[in-house]
Formats: structure tokens, sequence, C-alpha cells
């Protein structure tokens, strides 16, 4: 009588002999060779973004051109990360606008939390997600570049926001 030992040495030669792994495998392939794929091709492909996307950030403006920033320094504030930095004084006209407007991008913790703060829609997040630094310096991003980004993509952040309308 053969030893539970050599009962299995047996078994795993003959699984090793029929292929069984292999032919476990390709039914395994098999099986999904004709299902819809779920990998896209990135770059050249891209998953659809929510108009709730959280990306880089971005000041926007009135169509008259206007700052919207108030400078009530809410976003600052609600910051949990402390990445935004603001100064602000009193113009001639009585109206208080930011001189300084910095955002830390690598504290940035892109919680959205600054947006939904603001009371004019001014710091929004846009649906850029595609951006690098090549010195440690350009992690902060002034006044003048959020406002630059803020211009650029104005048409998408206005969609956008008008879309999630029902949910702010
Ligand atoms: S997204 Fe969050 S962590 Fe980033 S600046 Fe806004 S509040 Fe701060
Ligand atoms: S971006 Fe909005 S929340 Fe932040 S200081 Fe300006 S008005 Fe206030």
């Amino acid at each position: 009588m053969a030893a539970p030992h050599d009962e299995s040495r047996i078994k795993q030669f003959a699984r090793t002999f029929l292929l069984v792994e292999l032919l476990r495998g390709l039914r395994l392939t098999g099986r999904n060779l004709f299902r819809r794929k779920v990998t896209i091709q990135y770059p050249e492909e891209t998953a659809p973004q929510s108009p709730r996307f959280r990306g880089l950030h971005a000041l926007r403006r009135y169509p008259n051109g206007e700052e919207r920033c108030i400078a009530c320094k809410l976003c600052e504030a609600v910051c949990p990360a402390l990445a935004i930095t603001i100064e602000s004084e009193e113009r001639e006209d009585g109206t208080r606008r930011t001189t300084r407007y910095d955002i830390d991008l690598f504290k940035c913790i892109y919680c959205g939390f600054c947006e939904e703060s603001c009371p004019v829609d001014s710091i929004v997040e846009t649906r850029i997600f595609e951006y690098h630094m090549e010195d440690r310096s350009e992690r902060v991003i002034n006044k003048q570049r959020l406002l630059e980004i803020g211009d650029q993509y104005e048409a998408q952040l206005a969609r956008d926001r008008q879309q999630d309308a029902p949910y702010r």
C-alpha cells in the first residue's frame, strides 16, 4: 500500500503530466477573451470625468473681467492642509482684494473644501490632472497663474458648475 506522502506525489505528477494548471489558466483566459475590456490605452484614451472632478486649482473672474475673490479668507481658514496663503488690502473703491494668493500643491490633498467654502465661486478645482513640476519651487502656484488657468478654462468651469448645480 502506498504511503499518503507517495500518493500526493503521484497526484502531483499526474496533474503536471496532464497540464491541469495550464488548462485552468487557458479556461480563465477564454472566459474573459470576448468580455468588454475595462483597460484603456492611456494617454490616447481617457476615462470619463465627473463635473465634480477635483484637479488643479484656478481663480475665476466675472464676465466683466473683475476678480471674483473678495479676500474673505474662508478658503484659507478651512483648508485642512494649510496649503493656502492669502494676503489682502483694501482698494481705493473700498472693496477688498488679495495681493497674494498662493497654494502649495505639495501640501494640498485635493479635498475640495476651499471650493465649497468660497461664497463667490472664485477658487475652484479644474479637471486638469496632467501636470508636473521640474523644481520644488514650482510647487507653489501663485495668484497670477491661478487667474490665468481660470481664464483659460472658464467655459468648462462654468459648464461644470451649471451641470452640478443641483448638488451644490
Ligand atoms: S483642495 Fe483641500 S487641501 Fe487643497 S487647497 Fe483646497 S482646501 Fe486645501
Ligand atoms: S477664494 Fe473665495 S473663499 Fe477664498 S478668499 Fe477668495 S472669496 Fe474668500
